[in-house]
């Protein structure tokens, strides 16, 4: 993959560096991305499927780049405690207990939640759902070899030494320079920010999930898994390690501090101690009242949006209308416009193909990037130079508009753009049919079905100069929140 020009390089925002850097890879030609997944202990709400978008984009970019991409994402069965820290109860032991189930029943139930999710949002598939549990083996074979110089045991487990690795937390302290937050304090250990990577079993008790280890029967630390399976599966250093930026804090800083430790112990040298080269974070999904959570009774899944009639492809235009670094609050009428917007999008789309299948067949098309139409180059650009700027979907998706709303185009070319474009955005716009998209939320104040009856009486209306009815028409939409739209640059008719 060569670049053209160094507008359209490739830069990412590395937050261990706080900067926007070009992304070169460490083995040529290809790309190595580590995504932290889903700890499955309850359904995944829509923030947490925000992070996967997010890393679906940036892998469909390194694709669409040229790169071999080689993505893993991980579910995490075991574990994680309801403090990110090492305080509170194991996630899913809590879960089990409550569900009166076995672990392993709760982790396939919300394994195959999350899947569901995944696939309705058109996330593609990784090269590898890495399963946390297969991987005990791995994880006990890293913690032996850094135990001696940088972990001490306690009566409840193996603990890491913060201050054995240098520049420890850079990544958060870079957070806490900026006024974000920084790390708590934890009892009991040698340093406030030492973590458990093994946890062992208290005596007299048995876990469901417990494995014998040299520090006796316990679990891996949450921390520990994702260093493990980013080392086995991508090599350190790899390219990108990606999460939401709660993982900023204490899980990125965690899992950098044993990398450092295990390339050391291994004699690896200080280049590829952070494990992978950029680290990228996923800015937060808010509510209007405040952080997304799941202990409320009802909590924002996607399964919630669909119930409404909302596609679940109208989440993800919402994502990709903001930059993933800025935090997103989410409200029902944003939805609602994300859902008209890529409506709007889908309808031009289906008369492009519509006038792809009528028009001259077999003809052979050179590269989109080589197009020179005058009217197609300006949007080409635009778009590359939107997503090589750190993934700025938000402008990209406004340059795709630009080219479904050219006129007097090659049907044929206009289609080749549109798809090279959509290949990158994933929002299957030439997949989608408009009755797919139909505006069905139980709580709206007008149906769909309704905006077009109306519509479709102003058409013919209009179509006998009867402009009194047809303003009247126009007037009762605009008293129910439907403005109608005439010469829309899409062809699209109204709008809530
Ligand atoms: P978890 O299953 O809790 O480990 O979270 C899965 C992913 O979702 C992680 O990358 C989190 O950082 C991310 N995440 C959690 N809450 C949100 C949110 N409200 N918005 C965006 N990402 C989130
Ligand atoms: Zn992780």
């Amino acid at each position: 993959m060569t670049d053209q020009s160094p507008i359209t390089e490739l830069h990412l925002f590395n937050s261990l560096t706080r900067q926007l850097e070009p992304f070169q890879p460490v083995h040529a030609g290809e790309a190595r991305v580590y995504t932290c997944g889903p700890t499955v202990y309850n359904y995944p709400h829509i923030g947490n499927m925000r992070a996967y978008v997010f890393a679906d984009v940036l892998g469909r970019t390194l694709s669409w780049r040229g790169y071999k991409l080689t993505h893993i994402i991980n579910i995490t069965d075991v574990g994680h405690l309801t403090d990110d820290a090492d305080e509170g109860e194991d996630k899913m032991e809590k879960m089990a207990a409550e569900k009166a189930q076995s672990i392993w029943d709760i982790a396939r139930h919300y394994t195959e939640a999350y899947w569901d999710d995944v696939k309705a949002l058109n996330i593609r598939q990784p090269a590898k759902w890495s399963v946390a549990t297969d991987y005990i083996e791995e994880m006990l074979q890293f913690a032996k070899s850094i135990a001696d110089k940088h972990c001490y045991e306690l009566e409840s487990g193996l603990y890491f030494d913060v201050t054995t690795v240098d520049d420890y937390g850079r990544l958060a302290r870079a957070v806490t320079e900026e006024g974000e937050g920084r790390i708590d304090t934890v009892e009991g250990k040698r340093n406030a920010a030492d973590f458990a990577i093994w946890r062992k079993t208290p005596g007299g008790e048995t876990r469901q999930m417990e494995w014998d280890s040299p520090w006796g029967k316990g679990a891996p630390g949450w921390h520990l898994e994702c260093s493990v399976m980013g080392e086995k599966l991508l090599g350190f250093p790899f390219d990108i390690h990606t999460g939401g930026i709660d993982h900023r804090e204490i899980h990125h800083p965690n899992e950098i501090a044993q990398n450092q430790a295990f390339c050391g112990c291994g004699g690896l040298s200080e280049a590829t101690n952070s494990g992978a080269k950029i680290w990228m974070h996923n800015n937060f999904l808010v509510e209007r009242s405040g952080k997304m959570s799941k202990s409320a009774g009802e909590f924002l899944r996607l399964q919630l949006l669909i119930d409404k009639g909302y596609h679940p492809l109208s989440y993800r235009m919402m994502c990709l209308q903001a930059h993933y670094r800025s935090e997103l609050e989410f409200t029902w009428e944003g939805l609602t416009a994300a859902l008209t917007r890529l409506k709007r999008m889908v309808m031009a789309a289906e008369r492009l193909t519509e006038s792809v299948k009528g028009a001259e067949q077999g003809q052979r098309l050179p590269p989109v990037e080589e197009f020179q139409h005058p009217k197609l180059a300006p949007s080409i650009a635009k778009f590359n130079e939107a997503m090589a700027d750190d993934l700025n979907t938000a402008v990209a998706i406004t340059a795709l508009e630009d080219v479904l709303a050219a006129k007097k185009v090659d049907a044929a070319m206009k289609h080749a753009v549109v798809a090279y474009m959509d290949a990158v955005l994933g929002l299957d716009l030439l997949e989608l049919q408009r009755e797919d998209l139909r505006l069905r939320p139980k709580s709206a104040e007008i149906k769909e079905a309704e905006i077009e009856d109306a519509l479709a009486r102003r058409k013919a209306a209009r179509a006998e100069k009867d402009f009194t009815t047809s303003d009247a028409l126009r007037d009762e939409l605009a008293a129910r929140g439907v403005e109608v739209m005439d010469g829309d640059p899409l062809g699209w008719e109204w709008k809530l």
